[in-house]
């Protein structure tokens, strides 16, 4: 058994040191929290269908020259990243007005919008994640405007190309967040993506029925969680066609 230094736990996934320097081990819990942690549960095999969600993503990013933290996957739920320094925003895009931008600006729900829309939220949980301005993120030296501007075209380009990707497996995107990080190399540095991509972080409605494929049927007690984690891994042909099993060691401490 190999013990290793945990880093940082939070609400879906905890960080461990990894076996090399500058190197970090994320691991996939099923633990769901939603409303900044005010509903808990648990989604039996979402950290392992995560895993292999965003380890998909990544790689099919890194073919379109997206830099990302991804390294390679270790195991069921773990995967080898490189260490980054976080930026401390949640970058969301929309496509179809959903969740949050409904209450906020009275959308109806569904609406396409005209144009995707970036926005940026503070990571603070204490503050519940607000809503802030370019401006802010400069003056608070959160990020630089050359960092934004690099961090909007990644965006872009990003929601470009996984809307035709899902589009592909009859899935619409909706929406998304994602979260972007400093990599340092001899006294320089670059962004990249970080974090995860996953039905953890994605709005996901299919096309022909509209039904919703993500995290929100967790959110809105839609039932039917485990099945939409497990249909999104099935069309991307992650998972096999036939029932999907978690058939794994429970020790986080473990490593395959
Ligand atoms: P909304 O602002 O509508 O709640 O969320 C917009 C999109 O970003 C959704 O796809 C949602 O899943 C994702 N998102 C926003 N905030 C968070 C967060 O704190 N954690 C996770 N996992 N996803 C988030």
């Amino acid at each position: 058994m190999t013990r290793r230094r945990k880093i940082y736990e939070g609400k879906a996934k905890i960080l461990y040191e990894g076996p090399e320097p500058g190197t970090i081990v994320q691991y996939f819990k099923d633990d769901a929290t939603a409303g900044n942690g005010a509903k808990k549960g648990t989604i039996t095999g979402k950290g392992v269908l995560n895993n292999r969600i965003s380890e998909y993503l990544m790689l099919q990013l890194s073919e379109i020259n997206i830099p990302t933290h991804f390294i390679r996957r270790l195991n069921m739920r773990e995967q080898l990243v490189k260490s980054v320094e976080i930026i401390p925003l949640e970058i969301v895009v929309r496509n179809v007005a959903a969740g949050s931008i409904v209450k906020r600006l009275g959308l109806d729900e569904g609406k396409k919008l005209p144009r995707p829309i970036v926005e940026y939220y503070l990571k603070n949980d204490e503050l519940n994640d607000p809503l802030v301005l370019e401006d802010h993120i400069t003056t608070f030296n959160w990020a630089t405007l050359q960092e934004m501007d690099e961090i909007v075209s990644y965006t872009l380009r990003i929601n470009d190309f996984l809307r035709g990707l899902f589009a592909g497996i009859g899935i619409r995107l909706i929406d998304f967040k994602l979260e972007y990080g400093r990599l340092w190399k001899d006294d320089e540095f670059h962004i990249v993506l970080a974090d995860e991509i996953s039905p953890d972080n994605c709005r996901f409605w299919d096309m022909a029925s509209g039904e919703k494929l993500d995290k929100d049927r967790f959110r809105r007690d839609l039932g039917k969680v485990e099945e939409a984690y497990q249909e999104i891994a099935r069309r991307l042909k992650i998972i096999p066609e036939k029932k999907f099993e978690v058939i794994e060691s429970s020790n986080p401490e473990h490593m395959e």
